[in-house]
């Protein structure tokens, strides 16, 4: 005899035999209820309804040949059943589990207990589990420390806004929820933890894209007295055993560029290199040409960024030529010229050139006689970023990412950007990256041209994971904070903590993060990074399933004393 538990995932009335699938967590048994042997409970099976919680007792019989399932694990055998009990009813369904459901995410995440239910719908939570373990065991095996650091932190300048939650205790006062734990992490190192990580809750108020949430996980991980070399080295170990938790090999070795060389070869600061087609340079070519526009776009500063279209895609139509130069247009670049190489076909302003310099621009984006070429150009570094965009563009277009996984570090990126609207430098990553040694003097004279040990990876264009080397002495990081346009005061407020315990004994550091929703999301092939979350958000930052953020009572405002502005007053 044996006793199946679970849920009716469906009832089939074949002339006379009760056919009821019983579902759990592991997939689904048959169970047959003959109303000839045992009357009693196949009426009772008759009447179940869909995911009506049942206990069916029986004996185990191979099915009759030519009636097994090969489509699901126990499809060789059924349930004689003799019993039936239903422990608990379930309310009429408000969509079928069904795994090829149409049912708007609104709906699903509101019932998210039967989306999670559906067959594979808890896929996402148990690869995320498999890949947790994963990273555990081998930080356990490298004497790393696992450390919760606090949720009600304070207001640090991450580049997001913050999350604030009033304090009862100090009415007018504010925690802020850590949008990582960065200064913590830093923070053990000076108290000697020496290797640290943590599965930590990251919270940023920020509007929601696509793959983003208002929380999200990072892997977060410190280490003291390491070269970058010893943390690049840690990091990739652990993003292959999340590979292969997910039943995949990362490609090894993980390939290396510094952040001019993605930028002026591939258009991104994450790369995608399923595809190696790079983007040249065809400024010098064309500096004199006979087109006024280059010419004097060149003069003033421009560069022309070339890209070849691999010999496999002979042939664009008209109407393919079209539809990119409206994209271009709405990608806000100055235009896209294009031309095939060796051949009559070409752009009109392509048309004006001589054929040395179509010649040229043909050898700058490496094609050879019959290759498609295109051509932009700009006086800003967006035209870097548009031809960035144009190439994965072609690249998705006419399916040349071909090869499963691209995993690239990007290193060397610049400390500082200047911001023009506020006229005051801005840390490019976070202001406590240590920077290269030999380009200190650049902070005094170009710190534009100071480049940060900072590194990221990005697994087929997306990055997943990014850290640092840090700065550990107080002086120099009073400086960077200096140098962004702070006043002694708010770094003593932001910062005091830190530069007080810098100056403490604090050990060389560095470490990284890396995003566990995303990881699990591209390395389990899931559409959306909500897929990989037990209870998201929707992308307009509410819970369907519990309709959180909600009210609180006029009593618990009174404690907090907050007021409620209605949004008829307006801001004030
Ligand atoms: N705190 C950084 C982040 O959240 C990661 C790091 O540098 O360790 O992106």
């Amino acid at each position: 005899m044996v006793a199946v538990a679970g849920w009716a995932a469906s009832v089939r009335d074949h002339g006379g035999l009760i056919f009821v699938d019983v579902r759990d967590h592991t997939g689904v048994t048959q169970c047959v209820f003959d109303p000839s042997s045992h009357a009693e409970p196949a009426s009772r099976a008759k009447k179940l309804s869909s995911e009506d919680v049942v206990l069916v007792s029986g004996k185990v019989r191979r099915r009759p040949a030519g009636t097994e399932n090969s489509a699901i694990a126990s499809g060789a055998v059924e349930v004689e059943a003799s019993g039936l009990e239903v422990i608990n009813e379930c309310a009429p369904l408000p969509f079928s589990l069904d795994e090829k459901l149409e049912t708007s995410e609104e709906t699903r995440l509101k019932y998210r207990y039967l989306d999670l239910r559906r067959p594979g719908g808890a896929k996402g939570l148990r690869l995320r589990h498999e890949m947790n373990r994963a990273i555990r065991n081998l930080l356990e095996t490298r004497g790393f420390l696992e450390v919760e650091t606090p949720i009600l932190w304070k207001s640090t300048p991450e580049g997001a806004r913050d999350y604030v939650v009033p304090s009862r205790v100090h009415p007018g006062k504010f925690f802020a929820l850590p949008q990582s734990p960065q200064l913590l992490k830093q923070t053990l190192m000076v108290s000697g933890v020496n290797r640290y990580y943590q599965i930590a809750r990251c919270f940023r108020d920020e509007d929601l894209r696509a793959d983003r949430q208002p929380e999200f996980t990072q892997i977060d991980i410190e280490m003291s007295f390491v070269s970058e070399e010893e943390v690049l080295a840690l990091a990739e170990e652990m993003v292959a055993e999340v590979f292969r938790a997910a039943g995949q090999e990362m490609p090894r070795p993980v390939q290396r560029l510094t952040y001019a060389e993605a930028m002026s070869k591939y258009g991104s600061d994450k790369p995608d290199l399923r595809c190696d087609m790079a983007i040249g340079d065809a400024t010098s070519v064309l500096a004199q040409c006979g087109a006024d526009l280059i010419k004097k776009a060149v003069e003033g500063g421009a560069r022309v960024k070339v890209i070849a279209l691999p010999a496999s895609v002979a042939d664009l139509s008209r109407s393919q030529l079209d539809e990119l130069d409206v994209w271009a247009r709405t990608a806000e670049a100055a235009g896209l010229s294009w031309m095939k190489a060796g051949g009559t076909q070409a752009s009109p302003l392509v048309k004006r050139l001589s054929d040395a310099e179509k010649a040229g621009v043909a050898t700058a984006a490496g094609a050879s006689p019959g290759q498609w070429v295109f051509m932009g150009f700009d006086p800003s570094p967006k035209v870097e970023e548009f031809m960035g965009e144009l190439r994965m563009k072609l690249a998705k277009q006419f399916d040349l990412l071909k090869s499963p996984w691209s995993v690239v570090w990007v290193r060397e990126f610049p400390a500082l950007h200047y911001n023009g609207e506020e006229k005051r430098w801005e840390a490019a990553h976070n202001p406590f990256s240590a920077i290269y040694e030999e380009d200190v003097p650049f902070l005094d004279t170009d710190p534009g041209r100071v480049r940060a040990h900072q590194y990221d990876l990005a697994i087929n264009g997306t990055e997943v994971l990014g850290g640092s080397l840090r700065i550990h002495n107080a002086a120099r990081q009073h400086k960077m904070l200096k140098l962004m346009g702070m006043s002694d005061e708010i770094i003593e407020d932001q910062f005091g903590f830190l530069l007080r315990a810098l100056g403490h004994g604090a050990p060389p550091h560095g470490g990284f993060a890396g995003g566990i929703d995303r990881l699990v999301m591209l390395l389990g092939g899931f559409q959306s990074i909500r897929d990989t979350i037990a209870f998201p958000k929707t992308q307009r930052a509410i819970c369907p399933l519990s309709n959180a953020p909600g009210s609180v009572t006029a009593g618990q405002l009174r404690e907090l004393r907050l007021r409620v502005i209605e949004e008829k007053q307006g801001p004030q």
